[in-house]
C-alpha cells in the first residue's frame, strides 16, 4: 500500500535511536523526506546516512539540537521554517521514587518532554493550516493512561501530551490537518535492553529469557507477553502520518499489546 507520503518533509525529534529513529526509517521507506534529529550530530549524520543508503529516492537531512533549549529551537526555525508531518517524539525517562523528585526534575521532565513539542507545534502549525495538509504526532505512553508510579514525573508529562494535543486539534477544525497522540506500550529499544541487562546480569534467568520473565512478572496486564517492536510503533506513526488516516482528530491512540486494561 502507497500511503501517499512521498516527498512529505517530516521532522521527527529524538530520532537518532529507538522509537524516533523506527518511525524515521518508516515514514522514509514510504517516501517522505525526514529530518534526523537528536543532540550529538556524529548521531545525527551516522542515520541520515544510513537512512539515505536505505532509500536513494528521498532526502533525509539532519538537525542536531538539543529542542529543550529554545535558542536551539530558533536555529532549527530558521533552517526549517516549514514541515508537513512534525513527530513529537523526543522524551526522556526514569525510575524515581516519588519522596526523591527534587523541583528541578519535575521542571526538567515538564521542559523535555511537553514545552519542547508545544513549542514545535506552535511554530509549526500555522503553516500546516495555511497548505491545508498536516500531522502533528505526540509519542506519549501507556504511562499517560494508568501510571505505574515507578515514574510520576514521567507519567505526568504523558497524561500532558493527550490534553495538549485534544487542544490544539481544536485548532484544525474543517482542515486536513490533524493532531493525534500515539502510546506505546513497553518497547525493545536500547534503552530499554540495557534496562533488561541491568535486572537480570545477576539473575539465573538467560539472556534469551529476560524478556519473557519481565513481561510475565513486571508486565502481566499485556495481551501479547512481548515486547512490541520499535518498527511497529515506526508502521504506525507513519500511517497515521498519512493522508488515509484523516479520520483520527485528537485521537489517544494505544499501542500497547493490551496492557492498559479498560473496556473501550
Ligand atoms: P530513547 O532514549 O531510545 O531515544 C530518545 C531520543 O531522543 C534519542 O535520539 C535522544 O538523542 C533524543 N533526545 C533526548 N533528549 C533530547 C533533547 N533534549 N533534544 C533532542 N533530542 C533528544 O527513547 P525511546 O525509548 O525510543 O522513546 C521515544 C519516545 O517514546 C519517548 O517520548 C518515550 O517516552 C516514548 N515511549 C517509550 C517507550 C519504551 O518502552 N521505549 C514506551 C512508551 C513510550
Amino acid at each position: 500500500m502507497d500511503l501517499g507520503l512521498k516527498n512529505k518533509r517530516a521532522l521527527v525529534t529524538g530520532s537518532t535511536k529507538g522509537i524516533g529513529k523506527a518511525i524515521a526509517i518508516e515514514l522514509a521507506r514510504e517516501g517522505a523526506n525526514v529530518i534526523i534529529n537528536g543532540r550529538q550530530p556524529d548521531d545525527v549524520a551516522k542515520v541520515v546516512n544510513e537512512i539515505q543508503e536505505m532509500f536513494r529516492n528521498t532526502k533525509p537531512e539532519g538537525a542536531p539540537a538539543d529542542l529543550a533549549d529554545s535558542s536551539a529551537r530558533e536555529e532549527l526555525f530558521r533552517g526549517y521554517p516549514e514541515v508537513d508531518i512534525l513527530v513529537n517524539n523526543m522524551g526522556i525517562f526514569q525510575p524515581m521514587s516519588y519522596w526523591d523528585i527534587s523541583d528541578e526534575t519535575w521542571d526538567k521532565f515538564f521542559k523535555v518532554n511537553v514545552m519542547s513539542g508545544n513549542a514545535l507545534s506552535k511554530f509549526y502549525l500555522p503553516h500546516m493550516l495555511e497548505q491545508d495538509f498536516g500531522r502533528i504526532i505526540f509519542i506519549a505512553s501507556e504511562e499517560a493512561l494508568m501510571p505505574s508510579g515507578e515514574m510520576p514525573q514521567y507519567s505526568m508529562t504523558k497524561t500532558m501530551n493527550l490534553s495538549l494535543a485534544k487542544s490544539l486539534s481544536k485548532l484544525t477544525k474543517g482542515t486536513q490537518v490533524t493532531v493525534n497522540t500515539i502510546m506505546p506500550g513497553s518497547t525493545l529499544t536500547e534503552g530499554v535492553q540495557e534496562m533488561l541487562e541491568n535486572m537480570y546480569h545477576d539473575s539465573s534467568i538467560a539472556p534469551e529469557d529476560w524478556e519473557a520473565d519481565f513481561m510475565k512478572n513486571h508486565r502481566p496486564l499485556s495481551q501479547i507477553q512481548r515486547l512490541i517492536r520499535p518498527e511497529e510503533i515506526g508502521r504506525f506513526t507513519a500511517f497515521v502520518s498519512s493522508p488515509f488516516a484523516s479520520s483520527f482528530s485528537g485521537a489517544a491512540l494505544r499501542v500497547d499489546g493490551g496492557l492498559v486494561p479498560t473496556i473501550f
